[in-house]
């Protein structure tokens, strides 16, 4: 048996999504949703049922949810398809799908506190001084229309999470929103909240945003489906372009299992919600505070009250991340050292060094994220292997003096 202890990753496909998704992949529900016919029909409804749920979970209508090909998809298109196009800033601790997209698109980012969470008077600095009060006279330095102020550029977009996907911190969002609507009134919110449907009532966490991202699979449904939702009238530029599906705001055809897949787990853990964070937060507790007792020096990320209920995050001083989750893949407990990467190239976290964790506690960081599927086991395995496999670390280095060879591409990251 395995302890799988990796959900922020993905977790476990609820049956009542499966279920959903195999009706629709037999007949009739297999149709195409933008056809003519009775077959097209059925599935365009499963779209439209979808688009409800989707719709009163996060407190919108339904003509405002998108449907994507996933979280990232999701991320991309509130940056990407930005309209007006001007000036984006987004926290330094976005998940990688929104700062590349921000990157891409010369974006700037707004650093952190040292618990993780975004620093409200870098914020304000970034968007610079407010509009003036359409009926206060010009002042001299102000010529009529302008904005007083330093923001070079107005911003169009500001991109904070709801809640981070490698610590589980969960942001000041409602203070983010004051801030911009104040100093950039024109400016979108936009958050990435792939993290937080399981733990935080969705549409309370993202009140006033006016786009939000989810992601299926992070919350019971499959992988490749997500959300945008997109309220308060905001525009949109098209960034997919094909058949005008999503009223022209995503093209393509529809992943309808996959679809009726994220509603019905949607709404299972619009239901569950509750119960879920009482048990898994104390789960979660249990392991937090067993390791922290029984690894030395091991030291938690950001303050336990300001996180989901799913994620326990350590940094682990004298071990690397990569050596401690292949270990505790050999004991049978699935763990991540935080962020996944690609290139399989070891790296210290983005999100750490935002945060100013030292780099020698950040090459030690260990994400262990619970869900619905957790058990008291899960805890007792990895309460048991943790301390096993960094002990075991710690005196093969000891053992063995690490010689580092400064290699340019490490000292480059
Ligand atoms: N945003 C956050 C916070 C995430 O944790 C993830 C996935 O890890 C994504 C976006 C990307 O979502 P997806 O895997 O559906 O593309």
């Amino acid at each position: 048996m395995v302890a799988y202890l990796d959900h922020a990753a993905t977790t476990p496909i609820r049956p009542e999504a499966r279920r959903a998704m195999l009706a629709l992949m037999s007949e009739p529900g297999f149709g195409n949703p933008s056809g003519a016919h009775s077959v097209a029909r059925a599935a365009r409804r499963a779209v439209e049922d979808a688009r409800e749920v989707v719709a009163a979970a996060l407190g919108a209508e339904p003509s405002q949810v998108v449907f994507t090909g996933g979280g990232t998809e999701s991320d991309n298109l509130a940056v990407a398809g930005r309209s007006p196009r001007g000036h984006i800033l987004c926290s330094a601790v976005e998940h990688d799908a929104v700062l590349e997209s921000v990157r891409a698109a010369g974006g700037t980012t707004v650093g952190v506190n040292p618990e993780g969470q975004v620093d409200l008077d870098d914020l304000k600095r970034a968007l610079g001084a407010e509009p003036a009060p359409a009926a206060a006279p010009p002042t001299p330095a102000a010529p009529p229309g302008s904005a007083r102020g330093s923001a070079p550029t107005p911003a169009s977009l500001v991109s904070v999470m709801t809640a981070n996907n490698e610590t589980g911190v969960v942001q000041p969002l409602d203070r983010v929103i004051g801030i911009t609507r104040r100093k950039a009134p024109a400016a979108l919110v936009h958050t990435d909240a792939v993290q937080a449907v399981n733990w935080l009532d969705p549409a309370a966490a993202t009140a006033g945003a006016d786009l939000v991202s989810i992601s299926a699979h992070k919350f019971g449904g499959p992988q490749g489906v997500g959300a945008l939702v997109v309220r308060n009238a905001a525009d949109l530029d098209v960034t997919v372009h094909g058949g005008g599906q999503e009223a022209g705001r995503r093209s393509g055809t529809h992943n309808v299992a996959g679809i009726a897949g994220l509603a019905a787990a949607l709404a299972v853990v619009q239901e569950d919600r509750e119960a879920l964070v009482k048990r898994v937060g104390d789960l979660r507790d249990r392991l937090a505070d067993g390791l922290l007792a029984s690894v030395p020096g091991a030291v938690e990320t950001g303050r336990r009250e300001d996180k989901v209920a799913g994620i326990c995050h350590l940094c682990i001083p004298g071990v690397e991340s990569e050596a401690l989750v292949f270990l505790l893949d050999q004991a049978g407990v699935c763990a991540s050292a935080g962020s996944a990467c690609a290139s399989g190239a070891t790296q210290v976290s983005h999100v750490l060094r935002a945060m100013g964790v030292p780099e020698e506690l950040a090459r030690g960081a260990l994400r262990l994220s619970l869900g619905w599927t957790t058990t008291e086991e899960d805890v007792d395995a990895a309460l048991e292997a943790v301390p096993a496999a960094v002990a075991r670390l710690r005196s093969s280095a000891a053992a063995v003096p690490a010689v580092r060879a400064p290699s340019p591409a490490r000292s480059a990251r």
